[in-house]
């Protein structure tokens, strides 16, 4: 697309009727996408679609084997789903409260996301970089060894909650472990879980064990690869083609497309937001497109 090709989209984002107040919203603040469009087309592309960029660098026959556009927004969408990530006065994006037990939760009527991964994979640099066009949230962390990991519940304004579950490693306490089951076993407010693996390393050992967990309960998931901004071209194309098998061959509930993310460059970051936008119902005007 060219750059006026681009300008003409702005038009029609700004264009966006401001009939709800998301709406009206979305017509004030969405200069932040904008200045994004403005970017050449190569770089929106890659910038929004990561992996589009990559694919051009397959044989025809693999280019298949990535399921690239099953989710498949406008950048309209995009900018709406932006615009849903940033807070105003009326509408306030913050951390909720954190709990230790299932019960300790919040008890949540809002369409819930949670994220989940094993320490270090970059679970707290991808909740800091969605909530980036709200810099006031504040993003707790508590990694400290001996300090109890809780699960952090954000709320987003009276549309979704976002938690952020404890990493999992070799070493995590099995009072941890028991905590991500019974939440995600038993949280009934929980539309999507995204499960975070390391684009570097690939799916580990401890990554089994989460995605095993996630297909046990029939849950919907969504697996999110992280730090692509750190391996050259072909490495990452490798990894994606593996973990793209796997996810083919041996998982029955996740989603089949790769959302691959970095929060050093903000790859994927626009088309994660959007895509939490849609699944918490939260892009109503074009939700059979997405159905
Ligand atoms: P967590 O333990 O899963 O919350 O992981 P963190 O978010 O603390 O990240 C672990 C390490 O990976 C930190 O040193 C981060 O700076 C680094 N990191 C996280 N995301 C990225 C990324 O997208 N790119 C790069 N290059 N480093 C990252």
């Amino acid at each position: 697309m060219a750059v006026s090709g681009l300008r003409f989209l702005i038009g029609t984002v700004f264009k966006v009727p401001a009939t709800t107040e998301h709406a009206s919203r979305a017509y004030s603040t969405s200069h932040v996408f904008a200045e994004v469009l403005e970017l050449p087309k190569r770089q929106l592309t890659k910038l929004v679609f990561p992996l589009q960029e990559l694919q051009r660098h397959l044989a025809p026959d693999m280019k298949l084997n990535l399921h690239l556009r099953v989710f498949d927004p406008s950048l309209e969408d995009i900018a709406k789903a932006d615009d849903l990530f940033t807070a105003t006065a009326r509408h306030r994006i913050e951390y909720l409260s954190s709990a230790v037990r299932l019960d300790h939760a919040p008890d949540l009527l809002r369409p819930e996301v949670c994220f989940i991964g094993r320490s270090n994979v970059g679970k707290s640099s991808l909740i800091k970089a969605l909530f980036s066009l709200s810099p006031e949230v504040e993003v707790r962390i508590s990694k400290k060894p001996g300090h109890t990991k809780k699960m952090n519940f954000f709320k987003v304004g009276k549309y979704f909650t976002m938690v952020d579950m404890p990493g999992y490693g070799y070493r995590a306490p099995e009072d941890f472990v028991d905590m991500v089951e019974a939440y995600l076993k038993e949280r009934r407010n929980l539309m999507r879980t995204f499960l975070l693996v390391d684009s570097v390393v690939g799916i580990t050992k401890t990554d089994t064990i989460a995605i095993e967990m996630c297909e046990e309960f029939a849950l919907p998931y969504v697996m999110v690869l992280t730090k692509i901004d750190k391996s050259s071209k072909g490495y990452l194309l490798k990894q994606v083609l593996e973990i793209q098998k796997f996810v083919d061959t041996k998982t029955q509930g996740c989603f089949p497309q790769l959302f691959p993310v970095s929060t050093v460059t903000y790859a994927g970051i626009h088309l994660l937001r959007c895509f939490i936008a849609n699944i918490t119902g939260n892009l109503k005007a074009n939700d059979s497109r997405f159905n």
